[in-house]
């Protein structure tokens, strides 16, 4: 696993976290790994700017649930994976953030050695962490919070979810990924576990893209405020004290026009 990129020996897949947004929060190793890609596997949250690093020949495959369609079957994208590295190419597959945060980067490393393929990761700088510092919220902020959790607000299919009476009582700043939803749910039992009304929230959406916006608010009046600002989704909830500090009045971010990265 600590091979770099380079030494890969085919059949090889390169799991690569292509950041929030912004291709300048792309990695030296992620460009790398994209510019030497022949095939791409991308998903749904990867920038746009960041597939400017590939080259011009490579094949680029979008697997996500693009314009509200069904996303490419988890097997599907395994079984794609695995016969393109078998073909020689070299692949990438770009997730969002970080491939190893709620991005089903474990499975697709399973499927992949099961299959004889070799795996290298480049981390990427999730949005739980990006979001957050893109309005200046410090989500581990020692004044405020021994910690942080990193939580999803979309249950499994007949898993039963985070247990938000324990986080409640935990002490810990709260960052929900794929919360917007679920979000009356959410804040129902954060209050029936104990946690105040008055504790601040925080949403941004589409954090270090031109469309970044946010809200400030409190646990009572989170549900209700998000849904009348029509923030959408890809969004991040912060709650806890944190939320309440950093730069209410940022909005949109300004993504770097960029970039010559040797
Ligand atoms: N692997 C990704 C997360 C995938 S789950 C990562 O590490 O960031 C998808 C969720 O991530 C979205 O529903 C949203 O909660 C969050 N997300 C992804 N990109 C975001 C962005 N630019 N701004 C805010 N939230 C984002």
């Amino acid at each position: 696993m600590n091979r770099t990129t380079e030494d890969c020996q085919a059949p090889c897949v390169t799991l690569v976290g292509a950041g929030p947004g912004d291709p300048e929060l792309l990695t030296l190793k992620a460009i790398k790994a994209i510019r030497r890609a022949t095939v791409l596997l991308v998903d749904d949250l990867v920038g746009d700017g960041v597939l400017r690093y590939a080259r011009r020949s490579a094949r680029i495959i979008h697997v996500g649930k693009r314009g509200g369609c069904q996303s490419t079957p988890q097997a599907f994208i395994h079984r794609l994976m695995v016969a393109q590295a078998r073909q020689g190419q070299r692949v990438v597959r770009l997730k969002g953030g970080d491939p190893f945060v709620f991005g089903r980067g474990g499975e697709e490393c399973d499927a992949l050695r099961q299959a004889g393929v070799q795996v290298t990761v480049v981390p990427g700088i999730t949005a739980g962490i990006a979001a957050p510092a893109a309005v200046g919220i410090p989500v581990t902020d020692r004044r405020c919070a021994p910690g942080v959790a990193f939580v999803t607000g979309h249950a499994q299919p007949g898993g039963g979810g985070a247990d938000w009476a324990a986080l409640a009582r935990s002490g810990l700043t709260l960052v929900v990924y794929m919360g917007v939803s679920a979000v009356g749910h959410i804040v129902q039992q954060l209050l029936e576990g104990g946690l105040a009304a008055s504790t601040p929230a925080a949403v941004i959406s589409a954090a270090h893209t031109p469309r970044q916006r946010q809200l400030r608010c409190t646990l009572a009046t989170l549900a209700a405020e998000l849904h009348t600002s029509g923030l959408a989704s890809p969004a991040i909830l912060v709650i806890g004290e944190v939320a309440a500090l950093g730069a209410a009045d940022i909005d949109a971010a300004v993504p770097g026009s960029l970039l010559g990265v040797g």
